[in-house]
């Protein structure tokens, strides 16, 4: 397990590089519309990590994950377990917001994944909890687990184990919190998934 203060150290590292990242195609238009990139925000220590998929407006104006309408969604399934934010880590793949809040593209996934890389690795998580049917493939694609994976409908809720260089992780792919704020009809269903990841508490 690393240090607390070389976890501070490695994650500002990442924020510096990302910050300077002009090899993006994001990153001109995050300078143009005066954005932030967004790094991920918690716990250093966490148990759980969240991976989203990448910063929308109010994240990229803020600078931190999941502040808008899909992060009110979050911490309410953050609440249904117990959880606050501050004892997890929240990130997404992609740190800068693509436009218009289209998908981000595989070349800005492959741009921006090794950060993500780097930040499972700092962290060391038991549990990593994927929101969306982006970084689920990203994940378990990463982690070996490329050929379980299936539509995201059959994939939600369920738990799947990979060995990495720090130990034993736990991958629960999870429906994107942005599924609730276009029907509210399925929130039931999002919090029994999150129900999920209270085993591992
Ligand atoms: N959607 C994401 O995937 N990530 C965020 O940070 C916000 C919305």
């Amino acid at each position: 397990m690393k240090k607390l203060s070389r976890k501070v150290e490695l994650m500002k590292q990442i924020y510096n590089e990302v910050l300077h990242l002009t090899a993006s195609p994001l990153y001109a238009e995050r300078m143009k519309n005066n954005a932030q990139p967004v790094i991920g925000e918690g716990s250093l220590d966490a148990q759980i990590m969240f991976v989203g998929e990448a910063p929308g407006k109010n994240e990229a104006t803020t600078g931190r994950p999941f502040c808008g309408m899909s992060g009110k969604v979050l911490d309410q399934l953050l609440a249904h377990i117990n959880l606050s934010r501050d004892s997890v880590y929240v990130t997404n793949i992609v740190k800068d917001r693509p436009t218009d809040n289209r998908d981000p593209k595989p070349s800005e996934i492959e741009l921006y994944g090794p950060f993500l890389d780097r930040q499972i690795d700092i962290i060391q998580p038991r549990v990593i909890a994927t929101l969306g049917r982006f970084s689920m493939e990203y994940v378990m694609n990463r982690l070996g687990l490329g050929e379980s994976i299936e539509a995201i409908s059959n994939m939600h809720g369920r738990v799947f184990k990979a060995k990495v260089g720090f130990g034993q992780v736990t991958i629960v792919p999870l429906y994107h919190p942005a599924v609730a704020v276009y029907n509210r009809k399925k929130l039931p269903e999002l919090k029994k998934d999150f129900e999920v990841l209270k085993t591992f508490l």
